[in-house]
């Protein structure tokens, strides 16, 4: 939006109504919020006893006399799914007056619950025990937690969550901190007050808490600041590398200046170091709930494999929370969001989160070209793209996210959006920069997409003909062709040109990819994907089988345990050694493997030797690569 004068009218256009008819318009907001500005609902959140595991949740909704439906937040936004946990909800007490009132669940609808409000009554009191752990589902540990608030709180079923308002409180572990974007706290002893919003921004605005932690300020201008506040299980994972420190600075000034402006006053990058807890990131418009390992900021590893997380997180406050699809958006957490345009929300923004993080210094930018290899190969060998396009991927996503089972390379799966979403955003920034003589880039088309003027959070739609439109205002191209061929058609390879467009191509050799390793490393797995079409676990149980590859034709399968190799008990550093060699022999790689309580052997007819991708310049072209990559943030 350096062109300003377009913005006026594309404001208008792009408020267009985010729904096909006024009927689904008003689906499931048709009734009027008793919780309102000057009358909200109280949600008092006692966590005490986080670090066991458990919150209690104290509601006083505002009600009127009879039969009332109360609802529990199902479709989460960033999470992209119906992903709501019932099975946080526990010891559900509902009352009025010091009265205890029978409430009883929907028989259809298993996040709703019906109650009949006596006579005379104008508040109802609702308690429940939160659950915050469960398995694949760590939300406390000892010494650190993280607060969904859409996993604490009930509201008036048929209300619009911008209309329902709510003042939430925290009782805090003693001797714990806290960070959230939450306005206006007020602290007296444990306990923390915080100002009135809508049930909209209270579910947007998570809260970490712990014993150990450190706020980081990242940026700040006039009445503006950016901070990323820090929660470990060990007080020496708190201790981040000066350098790393300033890098993570730099990624607020260079997504200002890839973006031109800011939809957030405060920000609070909301980070937790904990192996009990895993590894997340959600975003939000003032804030990010990113969720990293122990040693996350301690080991340039991690960082090599996953700097990105608070850059992508942070990148999503413009686009996916301020620009939103249109049928994603949705006026409650009960009404169904669709996610077909998820290419744009998280295909775009895993490109833009992984520039962040190079241009900003957290990762080499010099690295980039591997870490494209890596993602090129990943994709460009993955047997399901062969059938279903990627627009499939995105509009599965719901049920995609949390899918587990076998062959996940045949069904394809709900991170190849993000993936192949990179390839395919890098493409459309060199299409632009090769079409305007390098002038424009993309970072132009978000200018115009996400940028000035700066605003509070709100959230402004779009639908793919806008997002078409204004990259043809940045450089004319037949962009419905472009998202045609490689997001709503079966395309038998990502972008095959933006490589070459920006200078460079992709070979194979025998030296593993940086990238590669940085992630079998993180997970304790070996990949020999390119060679025998094989992924591993640590103790040689394979998890995947690539359709077509020598492991494939010989019959192996997911769950097969690789037990010895040609005779040799196993071991991942034997296996690649018998990769290496088969360049030179004419027999087969021989697996024995166990399956169940079988054993089998499988000859492997493979001579290709160790395969991993990488990028290589094309003597005599520019590098594209370097210009896209280098730091942007004015000096
Ligand atoms: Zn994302």
């Amino acid at each position: 939006m350096k062109r300003s004068l377009l913005l006026i009218g594309l404001v208008v256009a792009l408020n267009a109504p985010a729904f096909a008819d006024s009927e689904t318009a008003n689906q499931g907001t048709t009734a009027v919020s008793f919780a309102t500005a000057g009358n909200p609902m109280t949600v008092v959140l006692d966590a005490r006893q986080a670090s066991r595991g458990l919150m209690f949740a104290h509601l006083a909704i505002p009600v009127r006399p009879g039969p009332l439906t109360l609802v529990y937040p199902k479709w989460i936004p960033g999470e992209h799914g119906p992903t709501g946990p019932l099975h946080v909800l526990a010891s559900l007490h509902m009352s009025a007056a010091g009265h205890a009132l029978q409430w009883r669940r929907d028989d259809v609808d298993l996040y709703a619950f019906h109650v009949d409000v006596p006579a005379g009554t104008s508040s109802l009191n609702v308690d429940f025990d939160v659950l915050m752990n469960a398995e694949g589902d760590t939300m406390a540990t000892k010494n650190v937690a993280i607060v969904n608030w859409n996993r604490n709180v009930m509201y008036q079923a048929n209300t619009r969550s911008d209309e329902v308002f709510a003042k939430p409180s925290i009782i805090l572990p003693e001797d714990w901190s806290y960070g959230t974007a939450l306005p206006n706290p007020s602290a007296s002893g444990g306990r923390v007050d915080f100002g009135e919003v809508t049930l909209e921004t209270l579910i947007d605005s998570p809260l970490d808490m712990g014993r150990f932690s450190k706020r980081i300020a990242r940026w700040s201008s006039g009445d503006a600041t950016a901070e990323t506040d820090i929660f470990a299980d060990n007080p020496q994972d708190l201790h981040i590398p000066p350098k790393l420190a300033q890098a993570y600075a730099n990624a607020v000034t260079e997504a200002l200046a890839l973006y031109g402006a800011r939809h957030w006053q405060h920000y609070h990058a909301l980070l937790t170091l904990s192996d009990a807890i895993g590894f997340q990131g959600i975003e939000h418009h003032q804030s990010s709930d990113d969720r990293g390992p122990d040693d996350f900021l301690t080991n340039p590893m991690k960082q090599l494999g996953s700097g990105d997380l608070l850059s992508h997180e942070f990148s999503h406050s413009w686009n996916g929370k301020y620009r939103r699809p249109y049928d994603l958006q949705q006026l409650n957490f009960q009404i169904p969001e669709r996610t077909d345009l998820l290419w744009v929300y998280e295909g775009m923004n895993q490109y833009l989160g992984d520039l962040l993080s190079f241009r900003a210094g957290i990762r080499d930018p010099k690295k980039y070209p591997e870490y494209l290899a890596h993602i090129y190969a990943a994709m460009d060998q993955e047997p399901g793209r062969q059938d279903e396009p990627l627009i499939d991927t995105t509009t599965a996503a719901p049920w995609l996210y949390s899918s587990g089972g076998q062959y996940s390379s045949l069904r394809r799966t709900a991170g190849d959006f993000y993936t192949e979403g990179e390839l395919i955003w890098l493409d459309a920034d060199t299409i632009i920069r090769e079409r305007t003589g390098g002038k424009r880039s993309l970072d132009d088309f978000l200018h115009a997409f996400a940028g000035p003027p700066n605003t509070m959070p709100k959230v402004v739609t779009y639908d793919r003909a806008q997002v078409e439109q204004l990259l043809g205002d940045t450089a004319p191209y037949d962009w419905h062709g472009f998202f045609t061929r490689y997001v709503y058609q079966v395309s038998e390879h990502p972008p095959t040109d933006d490589l070459a467009r920006a200078g460079w191509k992709l070979v194979y050799n025998g030296t593993p990819n940086e990238f590669d390793k940085a992630r079998t490393s993180a997970r304790h797995t070996t990949d020999h994907w390119y060679s025998l079409g094989i992924r591993l676990t640590a103790d040689g149980t394979v998890r995947d089988v690539k359709r077509g590859s020598a492991a494939w034709t010989a019959g192996m399968s997911p769950g097969m345990k690789i037990v010895a190799i040609d005779h040799q008990a196993y071991d991942a550093d034997y296996l690649e050694s018998a990769i290496k060699d088969s360049t030179h022999s004419k027999s087969p790689v021989s697996l024995l493997v166990e399956q169940d309580k079988w054993f089998g052997t499988y000859s492997l007819n493979y001579h290709g030797g160790l395969q991993f991708p990488h990028l290589e310049r094309i003597k005599g072209t520019p590098d594209m690569l370097a210009a896209i990559m280098a730091p942007h943030r004015p000096k």
